[in-house]
């Protein structure tokens, strides 16, 4: 934890630097030093996410799971990202949705008070309590040494007590000295924080017209429950599925785009009769985990972890549990951060909104010849922070190559499907290169782009298409003038063949099919 990059942890820092050398994520508004907790994507960026989110849509949508040889019912949505502001008062987030927060009155910091951490000796009250922000190595190096001139000599780790900020004493929290403070007794009681963006609908801008721009995708899907019952065919069990933006004016937004304050998610909600909830809930654990490795995610690097009781959220009180599919992040390895939440939200929203609304939301079962409330589970993924996770896998350092580092998406999510090169820009190769450019840009099975470069050394042009995760390049030389083959060189085994020009658009189909 004290060293920036820990044993066996892919660098952050190299990662960040890649995505912005190779035009996959930059800065928002970069020109102007940035927007803290904003990002944009770039032309590789924004492809890889598109590849995330329509496998998505396909696997949720067009051809879901199945479930005892059938597949499951799930049917799309979009909503408004502002809806009427009552929307929130009903779900619990005006009011509910805000994580208590601590000033620091020196720096004028702000931290999220379940975030800070306290460190001092063992058996040892004395002196003060050094501070640092959970999973920060930066913070938690400082405040180690901080502790050690304290001490005047080196602490092993084992001499170390550690300790949440909120169960700190009053007495405790005046010598407690936050994460960027000098001084001790500078950070705040924990307060409330409310996370939602407000905006104005209409040019007044008064009290009545205010209004919240979503902090999650799942409303919307609640407030159209009974308009996809009363205009498809689906029965429950069911789901509607929804990708799109959120916001949330996080407190401390890091870890690049891990948390940021506007995002992606991809969400769906999954109705079920009370009874069954519990068989859906481990259905969609697993299913959901099973997709994530489908796409690229090891095993190794993923785990399911049970929510504590005193963790749920207060949608889940009368539920069965929430579960956490969580990815081994550079800057949580060894351990693990929350990628994807699968939660049994009983049928808090939709009773929420029945009252609120007063509007009748039962559904009848005609099965059953009962009407009722449906319960939910609702697999809730982040969109942008599995982008991070995909970047985070394929990001694989390699001395022996020119570019010192291969992203090794699966062939299915990579940006750029394939690169095709004359190998001088002359001698009629170009034109061929072209002509194949074209063919293989043509065939809609895939989503991706197809790379053309006829500049450069092959070797430069190969290495770019390493930190691109491009899996194979295509390259045009002299003999495929004469005997109308190419060579190919594949990204993950270097190995170099040759094919036949008019095989090339069949071969890279089945190849991206992994
Ligand atoms: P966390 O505990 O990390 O704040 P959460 O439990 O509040 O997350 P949910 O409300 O369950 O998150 O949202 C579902 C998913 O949305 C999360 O699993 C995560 O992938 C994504 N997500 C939530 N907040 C952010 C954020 N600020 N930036 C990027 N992705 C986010």
């Amino acid at each position: 934890m004290s060293d920036a990059v820990a044993d066996g942890a892919k660098s952050m820092e190299e990662l960040v630097s890649l995505c912005k050398r190779r035009g996959f994520i930059f800065p928002a508004s970069e020109i102007y030093g940035g927007l803290n907790g904003f990002w944009d994507y770039g032309p590789l960026g924004v492809q890889l996410k598109k590849n995330l989110a329509d496998r998505w849509w396909r696997d949720m949508t067009l051809t879901p799971p199945l479930r005892e040889g059938k597949p499951v019912s799930i049917v799309g949505v979009d909503s408004s990202i502002i809806q009427n502001p009552r929307v929130w008062e009903a779900s619990g987030h005006v009011g509910g949705f805000s994580d208590p927060m601590v000033d620091c009155t020196e720096t004028k910091f702000r931290y999220r008070a379940d975030h800070l951490v306290c460190i001092g000796e063992k058996g040892d009250t004395s002196g003060q309590i050094y501070v640092h922000i959970e999973d920060d190595d930066e913070t938690y190096a400082a405040a180690r040494k901080k502790l050690d001139k304290y001490k005047k000599r080196s602490l092993a780790n084992e001499e170390i007590d550690t300790c949440p900020f909120v169960s700190l004493s009053a007495e405790e929290r005046a010598i407690a000295v936050g994460p960027h403070a000098k001084a001790p007794g500078t950070l705040t009681e924990p307060r409330a924080f409310n996370l939602m963006f407000q905006t104005y609908v209409g040019a007044t801008a008064s009290e009545d017209d205010k209004a919240y721009l979503r902090p999650e995708t799942a409303q919307g899907i609640f407030l159209n429950f009974a308009n996809v019952t009363d205009t498809s065919r689906v029965r429950v069990p069911f789901g509607i599925a929804q990708v799109g933006k959120a916001f949330r004016n996080e407190v401390t937004p890091r870890n690049f785009i891990f948390r940021s304050r506007e995002f992606e998610q991809m969400e769906m909600e999954f109705f079920c009769h009370k009874d069954d909830a519990q068989q859906w809930l481990d259905y969609w654990v697993a299913e959901r985990k099973r997709w994530w490795n489908s796409i690229g995610l090891s095993d190794d690097n993923m785990i399911v972890r049970k929510h504590d009781d005193d963790e749920l959220a207060h949608y889940s009180k009368n539920g069965a549990g929430t579960y956490d599919i969580e990815y081994r992040w550079p800057f949580t390895h060894p351990g693990f951060g929350e990628l994807e939440g699968v939660a049994h939200r009983s049928n808090f929203d939709l009773s929420q909104h029945k009252e609120h609304s007063k509007k009748k939301l039962e559904y009848f079962d005609q099965e059953r010849n009962e009407r009722y409330l449906p319960d939910v589970i609702e697999p809730a993924a982040g969109l942008t922070r599995g982008v991070l996770a995909l970047l985070c896998e394929a990001f694989t350092p390699d001395e022996s190559r020119a570019s010192k580092v291969v992203m090794k998406f699966k062939p299915s999510m990579a940006p750029i499907k394939a690169a095709v090169y004359p190998l001088v820009n002359k001698d009629g190769m170009p034109e061929v290169a072209e002509k194949l450019v074209r063919e293989l840009r043509g065939r809609s099975g895939h989503m991706g782009l197809i790379e053309f470069d006829p500049k450069q050394s092959i070797g430069k042009r190969y290495a770019r298409m390493d930190e691109a995760g491009c899996p194979v390049c295509f390259t045009i030389d002299g003999d495929t003038m004469s005997d109308q083959t190419v060579t190919y060189r594949d990204r993950d085994t270097l190995a170099q063949d040759r094919i036949a020009i008019d095989k090339v658009g069949d071969w890279l189909d089945e190849k991206l099919r992994s």
